[in-house]
């Protein structure tokens, strides 16, 4: 071809594929000032205050309720709603950001932040009215409330419409029935619920969603859930509402409207899972990257033998192959606009696997003080197989992509 009107000329692909370019320098990981000095901050953070506290706290399966006030401090709580409600006022790379970086030393931690600003605080912001904000948000953005949300129940997670917990309105209350399983935050300890709920229940055929405190009578803790195989410094419980009464204007949005409440947050949810797994990936990489740097057999570092070689090398390539995709969506998912269904699933699919592989690898590289405390690595490695399970299992996620896809088989571009 010399340039013909048929072909596609070179200097014409030049020129798309120069303005489709991001700006030189550009760097996706922090694409902005805000977010390299919030991530710099968060680190800073990290290695102060949270890491001195993450296997102590992983061992004894207790909460840190003061670092988690210190959270709310720095203004981490409300880090997607606005500046005007007393929030940061940031985007998704922000959330993304603070996610990955906590988890990095303390997934427990990572997992309790995430189910009160992301699963709580998110989803009630957007979804709430001016009355309710000003209720509830200055108590959650601070940290002087512990919050959560209430999907799953003991007969099943990931079938949603089977949902038996009920809300039937009662003169100015809605009388809530019905027991919720593995809430994260659902408590402070053995005694005492977390503060407060988002609670999705059945009003007639379809699902609606309430705001519930602990000051509501008939909400109790039905039990805390111990024995984790990971994630053991967040606290998981079993809620029990039992005549529990709602008043009405709890009700988030309008009845029935919970499916609505759940697209839009549930693209930020999996991506700050995913998030989660790449502060796993990152820690376990770094682990095992330094250790075999030092550790001899042989006579030589470790590092100088192939098979420790493939470990480490695979466990870089997956790691940054998961970093992209989970920073390129962040960087396209806007926060009031569900559309990335799609590209949220698959980078929670890819990788919460990755993650386990990745911290697998490191138990191996570090042999026999892999797989105690010391390292860490054992920590992060039973952590990783919760992000397979929780905020959708693996086969919810495939079933997912592979429904989207049919219905757009020319979804290449
Ligand atoms: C530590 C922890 C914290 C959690 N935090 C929260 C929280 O804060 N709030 C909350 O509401 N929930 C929470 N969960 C619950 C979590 O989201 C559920 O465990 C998850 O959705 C799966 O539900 P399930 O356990 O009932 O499993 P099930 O839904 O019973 O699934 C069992 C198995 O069957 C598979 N399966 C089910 N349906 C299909 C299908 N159609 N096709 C193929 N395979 C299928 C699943 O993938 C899985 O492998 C938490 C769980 C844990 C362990």
């Amino acid at each position: 071809m010399n340039g013909s009107s048929q072909g596609i000329r070179q200097a014409d692909l030049q020129e798309m594929t120069m303005q489709q370019q991001a700006p030189s320098g550009y760097d996706l990981f922090q694409p902005t000032e805000e977010a390299a000095l919030l991530r710099q901050t968060v680190r800073q953070f990290v290695e102060r205050e949270v890491e001195p506290q993450a296997a102590r706290h992983e061992r004894e399966e207790r909460f840190n309720r003061e670092l988690f006030r210190r959270l709310g401090e720095l203004g981490l709580l409300g880090i997607t709603v606005p500046e005007d409600w007393g929030g940061a006022g940031m985007d998704a790379v922000a959330a993304v950001i603070a996610h990955e970086e906590i988890t990095a030393s303390d997934p427990g931690l990572g997992l309790s932040y995430l189910a009160h600003s992301m699963l709580f605080v998110n989803n009630f912001f957007h979804n709430s009215n001016q009355t309710q904000r000003e209720k509830y948000l200055e108590k959650v953005l601070s940290g002087e409330w512990v919050a959560g949300m209430c999907m799953s129940e003991p007969e099943g997670g990931t079938d949603i419409q089977a949902m038996r917990s009920t809300a039937v309105k009662s003169g100015g209350n809605y009388i809530l029935n019905g027991r919720k399983m593995w809430v994260t935050n659902g408590c402070l300890d053995d005694h005492n619920p977390g503060d407060v709920f988002l609670v999705y229940a059945r009003t007639g055929a379809k699902i609606s969603t309430f705001v519930v405190d602990r000051t509501m009578e008939g909400f109790s803790l039905g039990q805390k859930i111990r024995d984790k195989a990971g994630m053991r410094s967040s606290p998981t419980a079993e809620l029990v509402f039992s005549d529990c009464r709602v008043p009405a204007e709890n009700l988030l949005g309008a009845e029935g409207e919970s499916l609505i409440h759940m697209m839009r947050n549930l693209e930020l949810e999996r991506l700050t899972l995913a998030a989660m797994a790449l502060g796993i990936a990152r820690r376990c990489l770094d682990e095992m990257n330094r250790y075999a740097g030092q550790r001899t057999a042989f006579g030589q570092p470790i590092n100088q033998f192939g098979q420790i070689q493939r470990h480490i090398g695979e466990s870089y390539a997956e790691f940054s192959a998961g970093r992209c995709l989970v920073y390129d969506v962040a960087r396209r998912l806007r926060l009031e606009q569900p559309g990335m269904r799609l590209e949220t699933d698959a980078a929670k699919l890819y990788t919460a696997t990755m993650a386990k592989n990745v911290a697998d690898r490191a138990i191996q590289v570090l042999g026999g003080y892999g797989y105690v405390g010391e390292y860490s690595v054992e920590r992060l490695w039973r952590a990783a197989k919760l992000l397979e399970i929780g905020g959708g299992t693996m086969e919810a996620h495939q079933k997912n992509i592979t429904r989207d896809l049919s219905r757009n088989p020319r979804f290449f571009r």
